[in-house]
C-alpha cells in the first residue's frame, strides 16, 4: 500500500472506467491527479487556434470542475513532463506514480525517461493497460508472431475476447486528494501561447455522451449509411477516444447493447483502432518508411504546386475539394472522405503519402499516429493490408456513390451549388449552356481538374512497378 501516489492523466481524460486511476485509488492512502500542459507537443504546433488545443483545455476544465465539485484537488502543470512529473513527485513525497500506457514512440521514450528519474529517487512508476483492450503481443498466430493482415488479426481478437476484458474499472475517488500541496494556479490558453478555437463538437465528457446518444439511433444502421457521406451516420467518437474522454470498455458495453449487424461491423472498426497500433509497436519502421519495405524506393514523382492545390481544395475534382475545404475549416473528415482524398494525393497527383499524412497530422482533431499512418499507408498500397496498388479509386465514381445528390459537394463548394446531379461530379464536363445556366464558369469561378484521371491511373499503376 502506497500512503501518497501521483496519477498522471494523459490520453484518459476521465474519472469513470480508468484502470490506472482506479489501481491508484485501491492501493494508496492519496491519490493526487496531475495533468501536464506538454511543451514538447505544443511547442510543435504551428497554429495558434489549434482545434486540439481548445479541446483538450476545455475538457481539463470539464474534469477539474468535475473534481471540484466532489470537493477534490487537480494540479494543472505546464512544461516538460520529464522535468515537471518528477519534480511534483518529489515536492509532494510520493511514493507511486501511476499511468495508463501510452503507445505512441513519442509517449514511450518520455515514460521511460520519467520512470528512470523517479527510480533514482526510489518513486515507483507504474504504468497499464487501458487504451485498448488487447496491445501488442497479446493477439499472435499460431507461430507467435504478429499479424499482419486484419481479417485473421480481427477473428483472432474476436476468439480471445471473454466477460472481463470489458470489466468497469471505476475508482474510489475518496482517495483523490482535497489539497495537493503546490500551488495550483489555473493556466488560461492564452498563457501558453494558444488562442481559443471553433469545434464542431463539444469537448468532454459531456459532448462524448451526446454523440453516443446520436449515434444510438444510427448504430443498427451502420453497416449500410457508414460509407454515405452526407448521411452522417458515424458515431464521431474518434475526437474522445483519441484523449480517452471515454473508454474503449464502455463502447464495447454500449455496442453489445445494440445486438445487431450494424453493431457488429461498428465493433470491428474498433479492432482497427487496435491493429494499427500493433502495428506501430511490431513494426516501428513504419513511422517513418513505408510498411512493405520494397515500396520505399518508389519516386514519387507529383509537384509541388499541386500538393498545395489539394491542401486548399482548389483541384477540380468537386469531391477532393468540398472534403479538404470542409477540414480546413472543422478539423473533421468522414473516414469514406479520408481515403478518397488521400488516394487522389498519392495516386492521381503521385504525391508522397508521408506529405498527405503530415497534413492531416497537423489538422485532425482525432490525430492519431497509428491510425493516421495506417490509413495512408492504406490508402498508398504501400502498408500492411492495404488496397492494391493496381486498384485506384476514381473520384468521380466515388463522388456519385457516396455523395449522389452532391449534397456535401454543395454545401462546401458554395459556387458548383446550380450544377444539376449530372455534373455536380465533373462540371467541366458540362457544356457553356449549363455553366451559364448554373453561374459557375470552370477555369474562371471553378478550376478545370488539374490533372486527368484516366491517364494518373496508368502512371501510378507503373510507378510501383519496381
Ligand atoms: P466510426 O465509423 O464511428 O468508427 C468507430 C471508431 O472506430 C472510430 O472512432 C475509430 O476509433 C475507429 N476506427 C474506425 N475506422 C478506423 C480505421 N480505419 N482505423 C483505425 N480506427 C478506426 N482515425 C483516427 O482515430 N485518427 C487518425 O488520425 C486517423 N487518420 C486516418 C487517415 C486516413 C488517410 C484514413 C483513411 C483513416 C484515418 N483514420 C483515423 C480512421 C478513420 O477515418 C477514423 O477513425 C474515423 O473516420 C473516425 O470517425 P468516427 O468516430 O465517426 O468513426
Amino acid at each position: 500500500m502506497h500512503n501518497k501516489s501521483i496519477h498522471w492523466f494523459r490520453r484518459d481524460l476521465r474519472l469513470e472506467d480508468n484502470r490506472a486511476l482506479y489501481e491508484a485509488c485501491l492501493n494508496s492512502n492519496e491519490v493526487i491527479p496531475i495533468f501536464v500542459f506538454d511543451t514538447n507537443i505544443l511547442n510543435k504546433l504551428k497554429a495558434k487556434d489549434d482545434k486540439r488545443v481548445t479541446f483538450i483545455y476545455e475538457t481539463i476544465l470539464e474534469l477539474k470542475n468535475e473534481l471540484l465539485n466532489l470537493g477534490k484537488n487537480f494540479l494543472i502543470l505546464y512544461g516538460d513532463p520529464t522535468i515537471e512529473i518528477p519534480k511534483a513527485a518529489k515536492k509532494l513525497n510520493v511514493n507511486c506514480v501511476y499511468t495508463n500506457k501510452d503507445y505512441e514512440p513519442y509517449a514511450k521514450s518520455r515514460d521511460h525517461t520519467v520512470e528512470k528519474i523517479l527510480q533514482k529517487e526510489n518513486i515507483q512508476f507504474l504504468s497499464f493497460k487501458d487504451h485498448v483492450i488487447f496491445e501488442e503481443k497479446e493477439i499472435l498466430n499460431a507461430s507467435g508472431s504478429p499479424y499482419k493482415v486484419f481479417t485473421p488479426y480481427k477473428n483472432a481478437w474476436l476468439k480471445k475476447l471473454q466477460p472481463q476484458h470489458l470489466s468497469k474499472f471505476n475508482p474510489d475517488l475518496k482517495k483523490i486528494t482535497q489539497h495537493s500541496g503546490l500551488e495550483n494556479k489555473i493556466i488560461e490558453l492564452a498563457n501558453i501561447g494558444f488562442k481559443k478555437a471553433t469545434l464542431i463538437v463539444k469537448p468532454g465528457k459531456v459532448g462524448a455522451a451526446e454523440q453516443l446518444e446520436q449515434f444510438s439511433l444510427k448504430i443498427k444502421n451502420y453497416d449500410i449509411n457508414r460509407n454515405f457521406i452526407d448521411l452522417d451516420g458515424t458515431s464521431k467518437i474518434s475526437i474522445y477516444m483519441r484523449f480517452g474522454i471515454i473508454s474503449i470498455r464502455e463502447l464495447f458495453r454500449y455496442a453489445n447493447s445494440f445486438p445487431s449487424k450494424g453493431a457488429d461491423v461498428w465493433k470491428s472498426e474498433l479492432i482497427w483502432r487496435e491493429f494499427y497500433p500493433m502495428i506501430l509497436s511490431e513494426f516501428p519502421h513504419v513511422e517513418n518508411n513505408t510498411f512493405k519495405e520494397e515500396f520505399n524506393s518508389i519516386t514519387w514523382s507529383g509537384k509541388e504546386e499541386h500538393f498545395l492545390k489539394w491542401c486548399e481544395g482548389q483541384t477540380g475534382y468537386p469531391i477532393i475539394d468540398a472534403a479538404m475545404r470542409y477540414f480546413n475549416e472543422t478539423g473533421w473528415m468522414h473516414n469514406r472522405l479520408r481515403m478518397i482524398v488521400a488516394s487522389f494525393l498519392t495516386k492521381d497527383l503521385l504525391i508522397h503519402y508521408k506529405k498527405g499524412e503530415e497534413y492531416f497530422a497537423q489538422k485532425l482533431l482525432d490525430f492519431d499516429l497509428a491510425a493516421n499512418n495506417g490509413g495512408w499507408q492504406w490508402c498508398a498500397s504501400t502498408g500492411c493490408d492495404a488496397q492494391p496498388y493496381f486498384r485506384v479509386f476514381n473520384p468521380e465514381t466515388q463522388s456519385k456513390n457516396f455523395d449522389p445528390q452532391g449534397s456535401f459537394i454543395k454545401k462546401h463548394c458554395p459556387e458548383l451549388s446550380f450544377f444539376s446531379e449530372k455534373y455536380i461530379h465533373a462540371p467541366h464536363t458540362a457544356s457553356e449552356k449549363e455553366q451559364n445556366k448554373a453561374k459557375c464558369i470552370i477555369g474562371i469561378n471553378y478550376p478545370f481538374p488539374i490533372v486527368v484521371h484516366d491517364k494518373q491511373r496508368l502512371k501510378a499503376i507503373e510507378m510501383f512497378k519496381i
